[in-house]
């Protein structure tokens, strides 16, 4: 094993990784915008012109200190899966928006059980509250009851009341920020070499393949050897978010990087070395233990579903809207479920639509300019069909999409977040051993749970109960790191054997 370099750890305050989630169009993108155009520092706004897949702000603490800030612009949810998927953590805050005019929807609920699941901390964006049809109250009710506890309404979640559109109160949203980040007391420590994870890659026609990187930890200069997973990269041109060339960058910048042999993936670590040798001695080490993971055996799912088939049935007052109506409702469907159209018809929503949907507890009837008849009124008092009516299209079908939503099959995976390898037993008792090794990708958190592999088999499984860096306890440890570990289990671990974590996710 290699003997762990002594570093005396610098760590200091560094600035905050935000990333914005929320149901789509609550304004998550107009909220971006305002934020960039009015902070980005002082004359570099201006020259703007090309999507950014993430940004950098300043803004003044409590102290009137300037504090940068760094935002994420690619689409929240789908930057968070693909770094969930490779154990990638890079946002350290999220804001989930929500819009005080549509109040809480599926997919806020969905972009909050993500963050949740990922344990950073997040702060509620109410939006839009310019507008005439803004209900802030009930938007704090709504939150309330899917279990979402506001400051001072029963919980300690932080929210600003905002209008992205016209930027009121965005200055209190970012003192929020600010205030989560010295509360959580993210940091970082800046005499290391960068380490950092990709956002965004994409093939540039003239400069060949580019990507947008955060700085996580540490620092890059210009010379220095950036590798992510086996691919090096020369640093002789290292760019800011603006695209402005830099001779070094620190935590928590977005850099700019052209020069890639493949395209690497998003939600992929990175590392920086001081030569090429160590790059390439990296490069190689990833090669070499990803052939070993590959071909190894499979992750065994906890369940699996099948595709589920909602019941519905829709009424309208005309033929035409009805057809209007079911092009709608064929649109709607999640991976593992959609509607089953059980009829069509004119009319109000009588004694007999209820009966029919009755069958099926999880039936669903919507009108379309109509009633429903008394009669069906009282019968559905014992039947509890949903029943909803409605006059706007768009409503009628964002109720359905809410409504499947709830009704999907639940999909519990097993997905893996990171890899290390052992290099060393320090010690062993019944079930408890003290290991070192290296993580390979992704992440090793402490308390999870581990399967142990040996030439490609699961022999076992076991469960951190410590984990240290540089002889200092530590909750997680990146791709590239060393470690040492305790580590619980009725198996008995040897030098040369993978260890996967894994996280049991709810889709
Ligand atoms: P996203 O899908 O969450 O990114 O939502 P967008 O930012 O695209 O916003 C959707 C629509 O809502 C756009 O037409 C915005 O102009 C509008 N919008 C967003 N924020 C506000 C706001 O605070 N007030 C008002 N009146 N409109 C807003």
């Amino acid at each position: 094993m290699s003997k762990s370099k002594e570093i005396k750890s610098e760590l200091v305050t560094r600035p905050p990784v935000v990333v914005i989630m929320g149901h789509i169009d609550h304004g998550k993108s107009t909220l971006l915008d305002y934020i960039r155009k009015s902070n980005v520092v002082a004359g570099e706004a201006g020259g703007i012109t090309q999507k950014l897949s993430a940004y950098e702000v300043t803004h003044p603490d409590e102290h009137k200190v300037d504090r940068k800030i760094t935002f994420l612009d690619t689409p929240g949810h789908e930057a968070f899966s693909k770094m969930r998927a490779r154990g990638t953590k890079t946002a350290d805050i999220a804001i989930l928006v929500v819009s005080a005019e549509d109040s809480v929807k599926a997919q806020t609920i969905e972009a909050w059980e993500t963050i949740v699941a990922s344990g950073i901390p997040y702060i509620v964006a109410i939006n839009k509250i310019d507008k005439p049809g803004a209900n802030v109250e009930k938007t704090k009710l709504d939150l309330a009851e899917k279990g979402i506890y506001l400051e001072g309404f029963g919980g300690d979640v932080p929210f600003a009341e905002i209008s992205a559109k016209q930027g009121t109160n965005v200055d209190g949203l970012l003192d929020l920020i600010l205030l989560v980040a010295d509360l959580n007391n993210f940091t970082g420590d800046a005499s290391l070499p960068a380490s950092g994870v990709v956002i965004e890659s994409h093939l540039d026609p003239k400069r060949g393949i580019a990507a947008t990187l955060i700085i996580k930890n540490g620092t890059i200069k210009k010379g220095d050897f950036l590798v992510v997973e086996d691919s090096i990269v020369g640093t002789r041109i290292i760019e800011n978010f603006l695209g402005k060339p830099i001779t070094e960058a620190t935590f928590s910048s977005p850099i700019h990087m052209t020069g890639f042999d493949k395209q690497p993936h998003v939600g992929s670590s990175f590392n920086v070395y001081g030569s090429k040798k160590e790059a390439e001695t990296a490069a190689r080490e990833w090669n070499e233990l990803k052939r070993e993971l590959t071909g190894k055996a499979e992750l065994p799912q906890a369940t699996s579903a099948e595709i589920k088939l909602v019941p519905l049935i829709i009424k309208s007052d005309v033929a035409g809207m009805l057809d209007a109506i079911e092009k709608e409702v064929r649109k709607i469907e999640l991976p593992n479920s959609k509607f089953k159209i059980l009829e069509m018809s004119v009319g109000a929503i009588g004694e007999g639509d209820i009966r029919k949907a009755s069958s099926d507890k999880e039936s669903i009837i919507v009108g379309f300019n109509v009633k429903l008849d008394p009669r069906a009124v009282d019968l559905n008092e014992k039947e509890h069909v949903t029943v909803q009516t409605f006059d706007i299209i768009y409503k009628l079908t964002d109720f359905l999409k809410e409504e499947i939503y709830n009704r999907r099959p639940r999909i519990t995976t097993l997905e893996p977040s990171g890899s290390a390898k052992i290099i060393r037993v320090f010690s062993a008792t019944k079930d408890k051993q003290v290991v070192g090794g290296k993580v390979i990708d992704g992440l090793m958190t402490n308390d999870s749970q581990v399967r142990i592999l040996r030439r490609e088999n699961e022999i076992g499984r076991a469960h951190i109960v410590e984990l240290q860096h540089n002889k200092l306890k530590i909750k997680a440890v990146e791709a590239g790191m060393e470690f040492g570990m305790q580590i619980e289990s009725k198996y008995e671990i040897a030098a040369g054997d993978v260890i996967e974590a894994f996280t049991i996710v709810e889709k």
